[in-house]
This record gives C-alpha cells, sequence and structure tokens, in this order.
C-alpha cells in the first residue's frame, strides 16, 4: 500500500478503534495529521480537550506553541507530521496507561512506517520512552540518538513549557538545533525499508 493510503488506512481505523478503554470517553480519535512524504515527524503523549473536539492534534495553546517554535526554525506546520502516542483523549488529560499505549502502539508503528521520516522529535516523556526506555527527560533533552536508521530527538512538550516557565529557554533552545540535525540526518543515505530494520535491531540505540 502507498504511503498516503496506508495512512488514510490507519486513521479510519483508529476512528474506530476499541481496543482500549479510551475510546469511552473520546468525541473524536486523533490519528494525527501532514504530509505521506514529511522528513519529520513529532510525536507526543496524547489528544487533550481542544484536540478531542476536533479530532487534530496539537490544537490548543500547545499547538500554538509548537507552530511559533516551528516558525523560528523556517518550518510550517504544513511540512511536517505530528501525531500522538494514543489516539484517543485520556480522561482528564491523564497520563495514559501501559495497556493503552501498548494497545495503541501499532498504529503509531504503521505511521512511521508508511512516513520513514528522517529525524523524529519525541515530546515528553511517553513518547520519548518509546525510543528510549530507562532515560529521563532533563538528561537527554535536545540530545540527538541515532535509533534504527532514523535520528530521534526528545523534547519537553510544549504544554509543559507552557506551565512551568523555567522549561521555555530549554524548548527554544532545542528547536534552535533541529536545523542542523535535519540536514545532518538528511545527508545520510535513504532508509529502504524501515519495517525490515526495524524489526531486525529492535534493541539498536547509539548516541549521534
Ligand atoms: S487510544 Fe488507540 S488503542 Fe485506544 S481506543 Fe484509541 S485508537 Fe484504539
Amino acid at each position: 500500500m502507498n504511503p498516503i493510503d496506508e495512512l488514510k488506512e490507519v486513521a479510519q481505523e483508529v476512528s474506530i478503534c476499541t481496543r482500549c478503554e479510551l475510546y469511552h470517553s473520546r468525541k473524536n480519535a486523533v490519528p494525527g495529521e501532514g504530509p505521506a512524504s514529511a522528513k519529520i515527524m513529532f510525536i507526543g503523549e496524547g489528544p487533550g480537550f481542544h484536540e478531542n473536539e476536533m479530532g487534530r492534534p496539537f490544537v490548543g495553546a500547545a499547538g500554538k506553541f509548537l507552530e511559533e517554535l516551528l516558525a523560528t526554525i523556517n518550518l510550517k506546520r504544513s511540512e511536517v507530521f505530528i501525531t500522538n502516542v494514543v489516539k484517543c483523549r485520556p480522561p482528564g488529560n491523564r497520563d495514559p496507561l501501559p495497556d493503552e499505549l501498548s494497545a495503541c502502539s501499532s498504529y503509531l508503528e504503521r505511521q512511521i512506517q508508511a512516513i520513514n521520516p528522517r529525524v523524529i522529535v519525541t515530546l515528553g516523556r511517553f513518547s520519548m520512552a518509546r525510543f528510549l526506555p530507562n532515560v529521563r527527560i532533563s538528561d537527554v533533552h535536545g540530545q540527538s540518538f541515532q535509533i534504527r536508521g532514523r535520528l530521534v530527538v526528545p523534547m519537553f512538550h510544549p504544554a509543559a513549557a507552557l506551565h512551568q516557565a523555567s522549561l521555555k529557554p530549554a524548548v527554544e533552545r532545542d528547536f534552535s538545533r533541529l536545523p542542523e540535525l535535519i540536514a545532518k540526518a538528511t545527508e545520510a543515505p535513504e532508509i529502504k525499508d524501515a519495517a525490515v530494520e526495524e524489526k531486525k535491531e529492535p534493541k539498536q540505540l547509539s548516541l549521534f
């Protein structure tokens, strides 16, 4: 299946998914959005109130801040793919539970394989843990890691920076490094079959 059709198929399946309890409390599932050809993918935690209302990721205050951050590095929201580790809103914006993360995992995996991004930016602890388990975000934010042929850059969630002003300079600094990292990742040979590589090398991890 071509990447555009695969992303549509994932979105369709997510819209009627009942694999975990979060389907009970959703108004709209939020599969994610952006071009199938995106070189960079942002992965957040889960939909919040506004996202649940609109069925789109990062549309509240955190989304506005994310768009401002993208503008500082001359990127438009329409040029990147934005999604979350869980596609339905956890009640009251609580943290997603392990069984919810596990149930939703294959949708994100299919999106990654369809888009085949050169750079993945994780926003917050839960998306970071998918690629970098057993690390603290305060220790590794803004660093880049070569994981299964992609550059993974963990960052604080924009919402965390809005709630805790002391994190904002770190988020802005981490974002300012992205163009250099994207350029490096784009120079590297393209991944031909990410699905196969990810199955073969599930544990590989090294500092970029
Ligand atoms: S969070 Fe994911 S697994 Fe759970 S119901 Fe929504 S789409 Fe399905």
